[in-house]
C-alpha cells in the first residue's frame, strides 16, 4: 500500500500529465534520497543558494540562478526583482509598489490561468499588468506603445495554455526589450528544453521542478548575475511567503542532474499508446488516433473521440473514470467537445491496458445505463 492509501485515500492512475492537481510528477528513488539526506541535515543556507545558481548556471548556459518553491512563486520574485531590485526598503515596500517603475507589460493572449492567475502572480510581485492587444491578436505596435518609463519588464508565457496565434514572438518581443533596455521575463514553467530561452537572451527563464524535470514541488529562475542577485535578495521580503526548502532544494539538483543524461522515453510511450489504440478497437463507438502536442513538444497522446452513438458522452465517461478505484485521470482540457486524451508519461508500465479496460466497461450498454 502507498502512503497515501494508509491515510485512506484512493490510489490514482495518471493519465493526463504533470497535473499540480495530482500532485505534479512523481520522482526517481535518487530524488528521494537526496531530499530525504536534505531534510536531515543542517547547511548554510546562503552558500546553498549561492551553489544552487551555480549549479542552475552550469544546466541551463545563464549566468546565474535562483531556487524557487515553484514557477508560479518564480513568476512573482522575477517581477518583484526587476522593480525592486537589491534596494532593501523597496524590497520591503513590496508587493505594494507605488512610486516604482512597475509595469509588467504581457500580450492578451498570454494573461492564462495555469490553474491559477497568471496576472495575480505578477501583481503578487508588485507588478502593474499591462495587457496589450486582443486574446487571438497581438501586434508589435500594441508592446511598443505600452512601454514608458513605468515599464519594468516584457513577459512572455511559452506554454500550452498561451494562445498559440497571433501573437507577437518571442523573438520580437526580445528585440524590443533590448532595444528599449528593459527586461525580458519568460515563464517557461513545462518547457522541456533548459537552454534555449536563456540563449534567446531573456534575462530571466522561469521553470517548474515538479514538471518536465520530475523534481519536487520547486522551481527556479536562469539568468543574468544581477538580476539573478537581486532575485535571491527578495527572500528577505515577498519570497519569504514562498520559502524554498533546503531538502527541496536537494531534491531538485538531484533531479536536474538525471534530467540531464535522462534518455528519451519517446520510444517506449508511442508503444504504450499503439498498445492502448489496439486495446480500443473492438469498441464500436469510440475513434482512437495519436496525436502530436499542440505546443509542438515531443509528446505522443493517444486521443479517444466519442461518436454520437457511444452511451455516455466523453465528459459523463470522465466523469466515471475518475470517481472509479483506482482513480483515472485522462487529460480533459477537450472533454466538452467529445475528445480525452491520454498522455503516456506518467503511466506506469501496463496502466494504459487497465485505462483501456475501464473506457470500455463503461462504455459496453449494459454498465452505461446502470
Ligand atoms: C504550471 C505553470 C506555472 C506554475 O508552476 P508551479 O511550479 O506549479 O508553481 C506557471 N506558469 C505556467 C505557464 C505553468 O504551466
Amino acid at each position: 500500500m502507498g502512503i497515501f492509501q494508509n491515510f485512506g485515500l484512493k490510489e490514482v492512475i495518471n493519465g493526463s500529465g504533470k497535473m499540480t492537481a495530482l500532485g505534479g510528477s512523481a520522482s526517481d528513488i535518487s530524488v528521494a534520497e537526496a531530499m530525504q539526506q536534505g531534510l536531515m541535515s543542517y547547511v548554510e543556507m546562503e552558500s546553498l543558494y549561492a551553489r544552487f545558481g551555480e549549479e542552475v548556471a552550469r544546466f541551463t548556459g545563464a549566468a546565474d540562478g535562483c531556487p524557487t518553491s515553484g514557477a508560479a512563486a518564480g513568476v512573482a520574485i522575477a517581477v518583484a526583482a526587476t522593480i525592486a531590485g537589491e534596494n532593501i526598503t523597496r524590497i520591503e515596500q513590496l508587493p505594494d509598489s507605488e512610486g516604482m517603475q512597475n509595469e509588467i507589460v504581457i500580450q492578451a493572449g498570454h494573461c492564462i490561468h495555469f490553474g491559477a492567475n497568471i496576472a495575480q502572480m505578477i501583481r503578487l510581485g508588485g507588478g502593474r499588468v499591462v495587457s496589450v492587444g486582443s486574446a487571438n491578436r497581438v501586434t508589435e505596435a500594441h508592446i511598443v506603445e505600452a512601454i514608458n518609463e513605468r515599464t519594468a519588464a516584457l513577459m512572455y508565457i511559452q506554454s500550452h495554455h498561451a494562445v498559440q496565434k497571433g501573437m507577437c514572438s518571442v523573438e520580437r518581443m526580445r528585440d524590443l526589450a533590448i532595444a528599449h533596455g528593459i527586461p525580458l521575463i519568460i515563464d517557461a514553467a513545462a518547457e522541456e528544453d533548459l537552454r534555449a530561452y536563456v540563449a534567446l537572451g531573456a534575462d530571466a527563464v522561469i521553470y517548474s521542478g515538479g514538471k518536465a524535470i520530475e523534481g519536487p514541488t520547486s522551481g527556479f529562475i536562469a539568468g543574468t548575475k544581477p538580476l539573478m542577485r537581486a532575485c535571491r535578495l527578495q527572500y528577505k521580503g515577498i519570497a519569504r511567503a514562498m520559502k524554498v526548502s533546503k531538502e527541496a532544494m536537494a531534491g531538485l539538483l538531484q533531479a536536474l542532474r538525471n534530467y540531464e543524461v535522462r534518455v528519451s522515453k519517446t520510444e517506449t510511450n508511442l508503444l504504450q499508446m499503439n498498445a492502448f489504440i489496439r486495446a480500443l478497437e473492438p469498441l464500436d463507438c469510440v475513434n482512437v488516433a495519436l496525436v502530436q502536442d499542440e505546443a509542438g513538444r515531443e509528446i505522443y497522446r493517444a486521443c479517444v473521440t466519442l461518436k454520437d452513438d457511444a452511451p455516455l458522452s466523453a465528459v459523463q465517461l470522465n466523469e466515471r473514470l475518475q470517481s472509479g478505484n483506482p482513480a483515472i485521470y485522462l487529460r480533459d482540457y477537450y472533454a466538452n467537445v467529445g475528445k480525452l486524451y491520454v498522455d503516456p508519461r506518467p503511466l506506469l508500465p501496463g496502466q494504459e491496458q487497465t485505462i483501456a479496460q475501464e473506457i470500455i466497461r463503461h462504455l459496453s450498454r449494459s454498465e452505461a445505463h446502470e
